[in-house]
């Protein structure tokens, strides 16, 4: 018996009065993913990692806009959309008290973003900031003017057009030019 008191006279308090005392999680703890939508460039990186498919990321036609989508109910906070992430939109929080009432849907968290139209064929196809995010990339990057002009273009025509362009390149042996 004594033994024991020594001990815990050692140790001290090993447990916590949470909740009536906020709980400090402990360094690398896995909570909520948490979403900063100006940081989000709509790359769809983490909708590919996520594997409870908790993140999708569609566009929407009608609507003209490519919607961001977290549902908090599918999270098994892997943390694979933190890592896989371009910009830090998205990354795992400390939060942990996730209960909502009866409404599951309190549990979506949704972002919208502005799509980019093909110069081509006028359609949809991605999100304008994450044309942006390409051009910034390779105008860092140690590209000629002119090259920088022509990528400008280039981005803002989507895959489709650009298979297009391709094939009709390889077929009529004329070279197609993306305007
Ligand atoms: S933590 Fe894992 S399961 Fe949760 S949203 Fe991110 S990738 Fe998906
Ligand atoms: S920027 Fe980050 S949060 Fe936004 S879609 Fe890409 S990976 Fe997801």
């Amino acid at each position: 018996m004594m033994k024991l008191l020594d001990i815990s006279k050692k140790y001290g308090d090993t447990t916590h009065k949470y909740p009536f005392e906020p709980y400090h999680v402990a360094d690398n703890f896995r909570g909520k993913p948490a979403y900063i939508f100006d940081l989000c460039i709509g790359c769809a990186a983490c909708g590919i990692a996520c594997p409870s498919n908790a993140i999708t990321v569609q566009l929407n036609a009608e609507q003209n806009k490519l919607i961001w989508e977290f549902d908090c109910g599918r999270c098994i906070f892997c943390g694979r959309c933190d890592e896989v992430c371009p910009t830090g939109a998205i990354r795992l929080s400390e939060e942990f008290e996730l209960a909502v009432k009866f409404d599951k849907s309190a549990l979506i968290q949704r972002g919208e973003l502005e799509v980019q139209c093909c110069t081509e064929c006028k359609k949809p196809f991605t999100a304008k900031r994450l044309v942006q995010y390409s051009f910034d990339c390779l105008s860092k990057a140690n590209v000629s003017q002119n090259r920088l002009e022509e990528a400008k273009d280039y981005l803002r025509v989507c895959p489709t057009c650009k298979k297009n362009a391709t094939v009709s390149n390889f077929t009529t042996g004329k070279e197609v030019v993306i305007e």
